[in-house]
């Protein structure tokens, strides 16, 4: 099937609703609801508890967060949401539990899967593995309906623009997630990281028997697009009690660490939040990080998983650290940046995978279309063009399926 008709029938036809769906005569789709068991560590609570170090610190004074919209100032570890959700998981049409699967993991900003729908299709039908679309912390069904509303985002964004004339890349798409991480930076950091613990507790999930779809001794790949790939390069490097150990990751206009990207335009953030965010990760977080100690306790080596992150951060800080961690794990990484993506740099996914003496060997394919495209719309569906589109989706998802196979 053609990749435009593949898009509209999947849109069509795949939801949350019922536990398995048909779509196509080759595929199964399962909803499962999930419960994450880690979301009191994100901002909202009173008092703070990790229980692996028996260490508990009460909440910084959080009044001076509030963005004056009470639509966004929700407290975030109340949203349930964000606490219970709905996930797909795409199979081959009555196949037997499965031994390999894929995570998919998404970009910033995104409310729903309707883009990667042909995405996870096209790497299921190529590899023969089960793929797991797996929402992060605030993001997909994740977040709430309210900051999709365009009627009420349309007003937030005028306001937003009266009170920042010189604003950049704002729009009623990315108001919401700009504005809350515009008063509160950390919540970037935290939504990767409570992402990071759900997915681990998926995984110890399918060790247990929990989904009948999925044999509890399988293995898993990665394949991550934009920023995605942070949260991919930091399970798979951790690597928590071995359950990585040879998984393979595949990244699309992804793998640049943080501090290189240049998120700014209308359905990602806009340039108040990019420079707060800046200014918080890349200027100051190591006195942030000292100051609240509950951050500062995840992104210390006492949490080998939050110092990874950390280490993705800032592409000027734990360079050693950061580099052999690629290293080990070269032969298990392949990434396809493009040579127009604005947003995700190719030369700066060269400068993280292969670092700054270029002595990893991670493969890195920079591509280009014969069409006009952005990061965020690889393969717009367009008439005009879509022959090309249709080359370009194919070769494409044929290089990071042979990869994955
Ligand atoms: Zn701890």
């Amino acid at each position: 099937m053609k990749y435009s008709e593949l898009y509209k029938l999947l849109k069509k036809s795949v939801h949350y609703d019922d536990d398995k769906l048909t779509p196509i005569d080759t595929l199964d789709v399962y909803n499962y609801t999930f419960h994450s068991n880690s979301y009191h560590i994100i901002p909202g609570e009173d008092e703070y508890r990790c229980s692996v170090h028996d260490f508990s610190v009460k909440a910084p004074d959080e009044n001076s967060w509030k963005s004056d919209y009470t639509i966004l100032d929700v407290v975030d570890s109340h949203v349930k949401e964000n606490a219970e959700f709905r996930f797909h998981i795409f199979t081959p049409k009555d196949s037997k539990p499965a031994r390999d699967v894929i995570l998919l993991l998404h970009g910033f900003n995104e409310k729903n899967w309707i883009k990667y729908y042909p995405w996870a299709y096209n790497l299921m039908m190529a590899t023969g593995k089960t793929v797991v679309l797996f929402p992060m912390t605030f993001h997909m069904n994740r977040a709430l309906p309210e900051w999709s509303n365009p009627r009420l985002m349309t007003e937030l964004y005028n306001a937003r623009k009266q009170e920042f004339p010189d604003i950049i890349g704002s729009s009623f798409v990315n108001v919401a997630i700009s504005t809350r991480i515009n008063v509160k930076p950390q919540r970037f950091i935290w939504s990767g990281m409570l992402t990071y613990y759900d997915v681990i507790q998926f995984v110890e999930e399918v060790k247990q028997g929990k989904y009948a779809c999925i044999a509890s001794d399988a293995r898993f790949d990665f394949f991550a697009y934009s920023i995605g790939g942070l949260l991919a390069q930091t399970l798979m490097l951790t690597n928590k009690n071995d359950y990585f150990h040879d998984s393979k990751m595949a990244l699309f206009c992804s793998g640049s660490v943080f501090s290189r990207l240049t998120p700014v335009c209308k359905v990602i953030m806009d340039s108040e939040t990019e420079q707060m965010l800046y200014r918080y990760i890349i200027g100051y977080l190591d006195t942030f990080r000292a100051k609240d100690h509950w951050l500062g306790h995840f992104l210390s080596e006492q949490h080998p998983e939050g110092y990874n992150f950390l280490s993705l951060l800032n592409y000027n800080k734990l360079m050693d650290y950061r580099e052999q961690l690629f290293a080990k794990a070269h032969d298990r990484i392949y990434a396809i940046a493009l040579k127009q993506d604005y947003i995700i740099p190719y030369y700066e996914v060269i400068n993280t995978l292969q670092g700054r003496m270029r002595d990893i060997p991670v493969k890195v394919d920079v591509d280009d279309f014969p069409y006009p495209y952005k990061h965020e719309d690889p393969f717009p569906l367009k008439e005009s063009i879509c022959d090309a589109v249709e080359l370009a989706f194919q070769t494409t998802f044929k290089k990071l399926s042979d990869f994955l196979k």
